[in-house]
């Protein structure tokens, strides 16, 4: 066959080259790779140079990753890969040997994870591929989802480090890896698929070359050389016959366990009653040890809500007290807290059979104080208390106990204080179990203190605030108390300052209205008195002379002026006296029945008797019954006053019309004249006494007239008003009530 092949390769006069530069992949052991040294190396490489050696053709070889390699041979600086698969589609770009050997791919997955062993099976997972290679074509082109690597030991390392779900690879290439990197999660399926022609390959167009090749392999195949070169690469990659070794390590992996597992029940029979003893033992500590740490955790969870659940501090440590009761023996309990600022160490509880409970102290040497500064707890049996007494360490202070354990009540590794319990009795011994206990406690015991101490200082502190606030704020009422009193008093001097000045003023108006009334009086009375007296003294004169001459008429006549002037002197010292009476008040109202139409015409008639100028007299009344229940005197000189003037401050012969009209409860009385008038100036002064009018001229008065008319009104519970134009004449119009009362 072989001689049939070189003739038929010498007939076909190929011109054979002297040196062909081959391509090798520089990552696909165990076909070709580059070794440590940096060196081309695997079956491929050892087959092409065999083939070389055989044909006498020098084998020049370039190592790059696969894709370089592709891009090389395409740029036909390569002229030989020696190991690319034969495939339809590439016969068109190359040209291929006879397959030097056939690669199967596998699919690999980790251990344990889902084994992948069909094409229907990796749809959808992500697969790993190495780029350019005919796989990673495949399953581009077939819509897999694959991510393509440099190489197969990139591959199978992102697997191995559990990146994606499978690597679609060369079987052998794949075990390779696995065998020289030691990976033990990797492995490859049952079965092999897609066995490909691995052949040598050359551009198409480079003819010469593959026939070569293809002469070279078929001399080496059936040579030692080539079986040499297939044993070097493959044979211990997946032996079928496992070692005679690996046997022996099988059997002793299901032996040895064996033995052992006889032997140990031979002892195990042997010592069963033992170990169920020992069990039974174990199981009760077990149980025991649960019970203290069920006990233990309760107390922790007591003591951490025990700070919320106390009222104050005094309850809070005899709660701890009752809480560490009940896990270790403490009738003999206290607790000493250290004042850091201050150094003084305080007992604020103290239970004890012997011992009084110590004074807040500067710490001394004790055994308190000996853990409290120490930060470590103590089990003190009798014993090491007088072993620390002669090293010195302490000073006996309070009753010896039998044991004493004290442990430091911590916050941030500071000790705050401690807590001791006692025994004073040899029947209870505290152990190193009793110590772990209260340690175990000791710093929520530590917290729950502070905790309560903080709350409490708050609370103090907010006391102290609050009662400030209500000090403070009582202060400030006061102050403002304080004010507003001083504030009512200046008002009050104020007013009592004005009260005073306008009672000064009023005084001052009145002792002024008074100097002029003296005054005013005085005139009007020296005058008023003077003239009837000039009038007296001259008709006695008169009188003396008429007498001598018996002249009757003119002796009656002056005889007369006397009478009148004396009437005069009269009235004007009735009206002085009446104004008098009435200021004091001393004027008595005595009311009776009057027949007002009769009594008025009696009136009119009385004043026409002493009227002069003879004026004319008018009396209107709407009802000719009227009756009025007044009093009597009083009406007279208002209603005589009011007429007289009348008369007086008007011409002879002018009407004086007096009005009387009846309106149901009261009486309205209007005196009419046309005279004078009275001015508008001073109107105001027209009831005032002694004030006349400048336009009164030589009319004679007094000016008490109206003011007594005013006053007696007043007294009738009436009114009275006054409507007057000077020199037309006057409207007197006053009201009186008909039932004074
Ligand atoms: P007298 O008449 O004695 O002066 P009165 O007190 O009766 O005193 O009157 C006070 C003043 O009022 C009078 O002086 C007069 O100026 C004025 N007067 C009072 N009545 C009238 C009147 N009917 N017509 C004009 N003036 C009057």
């Amino acid at each position: 066959m072989l001689i049939f092949i070189l003739l038929l390769s010498s007939s076909n006069l190929y011109s054979f080259k002297d040196s062909i530069v081959v391509g090798a992949d520089n990552n696909y052991p165990p076909y070709e790779y580059v070794n440590e040294k940096g060196e081309p190396v695997g079956y491929n490489i050892d087959l092409i140079k065999a083939i070389g050696e055989e044909l006498n053709l020098r084998v020049i070889i370039k190592s790059g990753t696969w894709s370089t390699l592709r891009l090389a041979f395409d740029r036909m600086e390569i002229d030989v890969l020696s190991g690319m698969f034969f495939s339809k589609s590439r016969t068109d770009y190359y040209d291929f040997s006879i397959p030097h050997s056939f690669v199967s791919y596998s699919i690999f997955t980790r251990k344990g994870d889902e084994k992948l062993n069909s094409f229907e099976a990796i749809k959808g997972k992500r697969i790993i591929a190495q780029k350019d290679d005919i796989m990673y074509e495949y399953l581009l082109q077939n819509n897999y989802s694959v991510i393509g690597v440099d190489s197969p030991k990139e591959a199978i390392i992102s697997l191995a480090t559990g990146n994606y779900d499978c690597a679609f690879i060369s079987r052998t290439v794949g075990l390779y890896y696995i065998n020289t990197l030691n990976i033990q999660n990797v492995l490859p399926n049952d079965s092999m698929m897609l066995t490909q022609k691995y052949c040598f390959a050359s551009k198409k167009g480079n003819k010469d070359i593959i026939p070569q090749l293809n002469e070279g392999f078929l001399f080496i195949k059936d040579k030692e050389k080539f079986k040499a070169i297939e044993e070097k690469w493959f044979s211990k990659l997946e032996s079928k016959n496992k070692p005679f070794s690996e046997y022996v390590r099988i059997a002793l992996y299901f032996l040895i366990p064996i033995a052992l597992i006889i032997v140990l029940l031979i002892l195990w029979t042997l010592s069963l009653k033992k170990q169920v003893r020992k069990s039974v033992i174990k199981l009760e500590i077990e149980l025991k040890d649960k019970q203290k740490a069920e006990e233990l955790h309760k107390a922790l969870f007591k003591i951490s809500e025990s700070a919320s659940n106390s009222e104050d501090l005094n309850s809070l440590y005899s709660y701890i007290h009752s809480i560490v009761n009940e896990l270790v023996p403490a009738n003999n309990f206290y607790l000493a807290i250290y004042d850091h600022n201050r150094d003084i160490l305080e007992f604020p509880y103290f239970v004890d059979e012997y011992d009084q409970a110590p004074a807040s102290r500067p710490p001394r040497r004790g055994l308190t104080e000996f853990v409290l500064f120490s930060g470590k707890p103590l089990l003190c049996s009798p014993e090491i208390f007088l072993q620390m007494i002669e090293e010195g360490k302490i000073d006996s202070i309070g009753a010896p106990s039998v044991d004493w354990l004290g442990i430091p009540l911590k916050i941030e590794e500071k000790a705050i204080g401690i807590i001791v319990v006692q025994s004073y009795t040899e029947g209870v011994r505290f152990t190193k179990s009793d110590e772990e206990i209260l340690l175990f406690v000791s710093s929520q015991i530590a917290m729950a203190i502070e905790r309560k101490r903080s709350e409490q200082e708050i609370k103090g502190l907010n006391a102290e605030l609050e009662q400030r606030v209500i000090e403070r704020t009582q202060q400030l009422e006061d102050t403002l108390e304080e004010l507003r009193f001083e504030n009512m008093e200046r008002k009050r001097t104020q007013e009592a300052l004005e009260q005073a000045q306008a009672e000064i003023e009023l005084a001052l108006i009145q002792e002024k209205e008074l100097n002029e009334l003296k005054s005013r009086f005085i005139s009007i009375v020296s005058h008023e008195y003077r003239t009837p007296l000039t009038v007296i003294l001259s008709s006695t004169y008169l009188i003396e002379k008429f007498f001598e001459i018996n002249n009757k008429e003119e002796f009656a006549k002056h005889l007369k002026n006397i009478q009148l002037s004396v009437k005069s002197m009269t009235k004007l010292l009735d009206d002085v006296l009446t104004i008098g009476k009435t200021e004091a008040g001393k004027v008595n109202v005595v009311p009776s029945e009057i027949d007002l139409i009769k009594y008025s015409k009696s009136v009119i008639e009385d004043i026409k008797l002493t009227d002069k100028h003879e004026h004319l007299y008018e009396l209107y009344t709407n009802n000719q019954h009227i009756a009025i229940y007044t009093d009597l005197n009083l009406l007279n000189k208002i209603l005589v006053n009011l007429l007289s003037n009348a008369v007086k401050y008007s011409s002879g012969g002018s009407l004086v019309r007096l009005e009387i009209i009846d309106k149901d409860t009261f009486i309205e009385f209007n005196v009419i004249d046309h005279g004078i008038g009275i001015p508008n100036q001073e109107r105001e002064h027209l009831f005032e006494s002694y004030h006349r009018f400048k336009n009164v001229g030589a009319i004679s008065g007094t000016g008490l007239g109206l003011s007594i008319v005013k006053r007696f009104v007043d007294i009738l519970k009436g009114t009275i008003t006054v409507y007057s134009e000077e020199g037309k004449g006057s409207t007197f119009s006053l009201t009186l009530p008909k039932e004074f009362s």
